[in-house]
């Protein structure tokens, strides 16, 4: 309808005796607003091609080709930009990232370099001087037992130290927190205070409080914090879009969305102020009654593939098993030092597990599950078939998200049911070492197998993404662990699983975009598609290897329009 409309009034202005002024505005209307000359273009079309320019109009790419070809077309308005020979690749896709977390820099303070107690209060101290008296100082996961060289938590006293004019409230990864002088005086906690059940208020040796905070006694003080403001929440997410896109990142997929962040989200992009493309994995809570779920899954009446070119419904999440690092994988093998056939945990059993699928494949939406083990993938996978019986999957695109030590024969089972695999390897760069503690080096060796994925399941059925903020946000880095399988320290793990740069390339763009359906509109630098694409401090295709990881996005284009530039 909309494409009818367009062409009748192009119809009734051809219609009419054009001024020769009308005439050139017309032709004006056909020229590029831009064009890239002198690039090293890749294309990532089914050929791999190479090209040396590109031209823009209307958010689209308008022609892909030698400098002869695509130059002549800019008009007078034109931008014309000179790559220098720079290398540009389609704008980079993250299938799994949970990037709001990139726009917190202003609102928490990240006490994760911290490595000394000294250290801590520093950082500390710092974020205080951007605050005023009396703001709530309050901080993401860390953990002082394991990151600072005295192996314990800051006291109320030290806090003090550096914040005594503000409410200080540092949550950690485990079961403690720690609070000043300030937080304490504001719950209403003295050291006469009655532990509450299920927790305590930590005193020293003279009964004083220390500030931390055990188990129950948590919510007491986090209860206080005033949760963000809406103007805060959209001001946290338009900063995160900019530092993906400061990374090459044009489109990302939500890897757990609240409808909080889903209705922030959508104020960004009905203001025309997104900068980034967003999927969403819809995560409600599954509830404990199963009609209820079936309610939320029905109950709006949209489903994947709901939205637009800017924010769109990918699916519904699931949490399924845990992870790696936290011991929670779920395993075929009992854990190395198990002493009672330890195989890891699930958020839901695999009965329950099925009727959730069953209820949202019902109800048309795309299901992608959390899960890491092989017995988790099993399951998952149990899960899907039965849900295929009763309404088909297998153009539907479910997904396997992380399934990092899924087996051959499970890869070939998800193909059968046409569904994806969307992995992180970058999860192995300062992990790694944890993975083979926890689970022994030939399953660290094993992780991650991603040149079976590809030769078994086939390179489009797959996605390359990071899980940020649990592993860096940086495609680079990603890609570099892809072609080398190296931590830090330069150990290798599973040297046979290492992939191609193209290969690496094509889970960051052409597979990637197949995660939302949007192979039509993405992920390659074709005549018709978006405008989106990033030009790179490198040749990605030509530095050494260990060089791939210090790559950096030099200009970021999204939808024609550069939304970043170093
Ligand atoms: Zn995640």
């Amino acid at each position: 309808m909309r494409h009818a409309g367009k062409l009748l009034i192009v119809g009734i202005i051809a219609g009419c005796a054009l001024s020769e002024h009308a005439a050139a505005q017309q032709a004006d209307l056909n020229s590029p607003d831009l064009v890239l000359v002198g690039g090293r273009i890749l294309t990532m079309d089914s050929r791999s091609s190479v090209a040396e320019a590109l031209a823009v109009r209307d958010g689209k790419i308008l022609a892909v080709g030698s400098d002869a070809a695509v130059r002549p077309i800019a008009g007078p308005q034109t931008r014309v930009i000179d790559l220098a020979g720079k290398t540009v690749v389609p704008g980079l896709i993250d299938t799994h990232a949970h990037f709001g977390a990139a726009g917190l820099s202003d609102y928490v303070v990240n006490l994760g370099p911290a490595k000394s107690v000294a250290g801590a209060l520093e950082l500390l101290k710092a974020f205080v001087a951007r605050k005023k008296p009396g703001e709530w100082i309050i901080t993401g996961g860390w953990h002082p037992p394991s990151q600072l060289a005295e192996k314990r938590y800051l006291t109320r006293q030290e806090i003090d130290s550096v914040a005594p004019n503000n409410p200080v409230y540092l949550r950690t990864v485990g079961h403690f927190a720690m609070a000043n002088s300030l937080a304490l005086q504001k719950a209403g906690i003295d050291k006469t205070s009655p532990n509450p059940s299920g927790g305590s208020f930590e005193k020293d040796a003279s009964g004083e409080l220390t500030g931390v905070l055990v188990e129950t006694a948590i919510p007491l003080v986090e209860n206080l914090v005033p949760p963000f403001t809406e103007d805060e929440e959209i001001r946290q997410y338009k900063i995160a879009e900019g530092v993906l896109n400061s990374y090459g990142i044009t489109s990302v997929v939500e890897g757990a969305t609240s409808a909080r962040d889903t209705r922030t989200l959508q104020k960004i992009a009905l203001s025309n102020a997104a900068t980034l493309r967003v999927g969403l994995m819809y995560r409600p809570e599954p509830p404990a009654e199963l009609s209820a779920w079936e309610a939320i899954m029905s109950g709006s009446g949209a489903t994947s593939g709901f939205g637009d070119d800017w924010l769109k419904f990918g699916g519904i999440k699931i949490f399924y098993d845990g992870g790696m690092t936290l011991r929670t994988a779920m395993m075929r093998d009992v854990y190395p030092d198990s002493h009672d056939n330890y195989r890891g945990i699930a958020q839901q059993t695999p009965e329950r597990l099925k009727q959730l699928v069953s209820i949202a494949n019902k109800s048309n939406w795309r299901v992608g599950v959390h899960v890491v083990g092989d017995l988790g993938v099993d399951q998952v996978l149990d899960a899907f078939e039965a849900a295929d019986k009763e309404k088909s999957i297998r153009d539907r695109r479910f997904i396997l998200i992380h399934a990092s030590l899924i087996r051959p024969e499970q890869m070939d089972r998800a193909r059968t049911l046409g569904v994806r695999v969307d992995f992180q390897n970058v999860f192995m760069w300062d992990k790694a070492a944890t993975v083979e503690r926890f689970l022994g080096k030939a399953t660290a060796d094993r992780a991650l197998p991603t040149k079976t994925l590809i030769d078994r399941m086939g390179l489009d059925n797959l996605g390359a993404g990071t899980d940020f903020p649990v592993n860096p946000i940086n495609p680079f880095l990603n890609i570099y662990i892809m072609v080398t399988r190296k931590d830090p320290n330069g150990n290798v793990y599973g040297a046979s699983e290492a992939i191609s740069r193209e290969q690496a390339l094509r889970l960051y763009t052409s597979a990637a975009s197949r995660y939302m359906f949007d192979e039509g509109r993405k992920g390659t630098l074709e005549a018709g598609k978006l405008a989106d694409l990033a030009v790179l401090s490198a040749d990605i295709m030509s530095v050494p290897d260990d060089q791939i990881k210090d790559i950096k996005a030099d200009m970021t284009m999204v939808g024609g329009k550069v939304v970043f530039q170093r």
